[in-house]
């Protein structure tokens, strides 16, 4: 043998020859809904209290037969922002940093979209609610990122300390239907990827289900009373007219459900009508599929309507479902927990990608769900909560995790308080009975301890990150500037 041929022989790949070619990796559709909570889904057994035969999440319900459902899946906390930083990251809220309206993603971290990017995928989101606007740094890696609401905020409300300036944007996109022009954005980059050889990244972000819930009346008259008005009533799912109403009778109470459902219907309508779309384009069989939501919604469990004020479970806990034919199992329905910041490590393992060199123990990175599909009985991971809103002088923490004999539990630090609660999960699923824990900083009790540490590590986790000290608040530096303008901003 010649050295040349030598040399050849050595260079050429070991597999190969005509079927060498290896086989194109799966697309990726993210669907995040904003604000639904799992319970209140047909899926989770979810009924209206007014038109209990009508099926809430028809479309929802039929991608959850076709892969696994999550049962015990759960947020990093009860908002928008820092939750979905975490699903893109792949790391809880302390560790990410955006917790809350001032702060940016670092650009040191690797967003799913970059690694996607990175390995030759053609990336695109498209959002409709202010929380996802790139100043917070979340078109990090997307080669489009669009935004789909009817009112793009002034980008003065994101550097503006004053918190009102932010909550009247809030308010604003609280009464904006945007789902008709997302589901359009989002159809259209399908069709366009569908002509192509090339794998994609699409991720959605449906901000309708969040309140004010203001569905078409179509779906409104499916579950609202017969004779319900809305003037009359008093009920209108509106921010000023009811977000601090507090007495609210059993009938007012089951008028908002109703309202919150028919919102839920119409963005299940939707849902569907992009999944057809999939399915029509020939797409459906190599995409892996990922509906979730971000938090989920108050209806009054512990007193109050909304989110963004407590870490109890009706507001972490939220809905989860992956679909990848073939290669994702049909109809298993996995009890472990199971976090949002997994999603990242579990799309890189069903894809056979390498993670971020810094996704470690030591800096908190979510891990892959397969495990919890293998095997429904595998109890999942240990989640760390947080919720930050210095404006409303709100600062909890809180650990969901499984003792040594499985028992699961819930410790919530209440570090301005000095104050802790621990609920037992196993026979209080809705933290209706409450152990109250004085000076916990005192406190010898080993579940306790155990939360304690929790927050110390994730402080500690974050100097671990290869961060460039640019992330500390959403401010338009040169760099943002510039990529804003790339996205048509200015
Ligand atoms: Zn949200």
């Amino acid at each position: 043998m010649s050295p040349r041929l030598a040399l050849l022989l050595l260079l050429a790949p070991a597999c190969s020859g005509p079927t060498a070619e290896p086989a194109r990796r799966p697309n990726v559709l993210i669907l995040s809904l904003d604000s639904v909570r799992p319970d209140e889904l047909s899926l989770f057994g979810g009924t209206s209290p007014w038109a209990p035969d009508e099926v809430i999440s028809p479309y929802i319900d039929a991608l959850g037969r076709g892969g696994v459902v999550f049962e015990d899946a759960v947020s990093t906390t009860s908002w928008t922002l820092p939750s979905h930083m975490a699903l893109l990251t792949g790391l809880p809220d302390a560790v990410h940093g955006v917790t809350d309206n001032h702060k940016r993603l670092d650009p040191g971290i690797e967003t799913l979209a970059e690694l996607l990017k990175a390995r030759g995928y053609t990336t695109a989101g498209y959002f409709s609610g202010p929380n996802l606007h790139p100043v917070f740094g979340f078109s990090q890696g997307f080669d489009r990122y669009e935004n789909k609401s009817s009112n793009d905020p002034s980008l003065g409300v994101f550097t503006n300390p004053d918190p009102g300036s932010m909550i009247a944007t809030h308010k604003d996109s609280h009464e904006d239907v945007t789902s008709p022009a997302l589901v359009e954005g989002a159809s259209d980059f399908l069709a366009e990827m569908a002509g192509t050889d090339q794998p994609f990244l699409c991720f959605v972000h449906w901000w309708d289900p969040h309140y004010d819930y203001m569905a078409p009346p179509e779906f409104v008259e499916r579950f609202v009373r017969p004779d319900f008005d809305p003037e009359v009533d008093g009920v209108h799912g509106k921010w000023e007219l009811d977000k601090n109403k507090r007495d609210w009778d059993s009938r007012g109470a089951a008028d908002l459900l109703a309202l919150y459902h028919s919102e839920l219907a119409y963005t299940d309508s939707q849902v569907g009508k992009l999944l057809e779309r999939l399915e029509a384009l020939d797409l459906a069989d190599d995409t892996l599929v990922i509906l979730l939501a971000d938090h989920g919604e108050e209806f009054f469990d512990h007193g109050r309507w909304g989110h963004q004020r407590t870490l109890f479970e009706e507001v972490v806990r939220v809905p989860m479902i992956l679909r990848l034919p073939g290669r994702v199992p049909e109809g298993v329905r996995a009890t472990g927990q199971a976090r949002i910041q997994d999603v990242y490590a579990t799309v890189a393992d069903v894809l056979d990608l390498p993670l971020p060199s810094y996704a470690s123990d030591a800096t908190q990175f979510g891990k892959s769900l397969r495990p919890l599909w293998d095997d429904p009985t595998h109890p999942g991971y240990d989640q760390a909560l947080h919720l930050d809103v210095p404006y409303r002088s709100i600062d909890h923490r809180a650990l969901r995790f499984r003792d040594d004999h499985g028992r699961r539990w819930k410790v919530t630090l209440f570090p301005i308080e000095k104050r802790a609660t621990i609920a037992n999960l196993d026979k209080d699923p809705l933290e209706r009975a409450v152990e109250e824990v004085g000076n916990y900083p005192a406190s010898k009790d080993a579940r306790i301890r155990r939360a304690v540490e929790l927050v110390q590590a994730l402080e500690d986790a974050r100097a671990a990150l290869p961060l460039t000290g640019d992330g500390a608040e959403a401010e338009l530096t040169p760099e943002i500037r510039a990529e804003l303008e790339r996205l048509g901003y200015f």
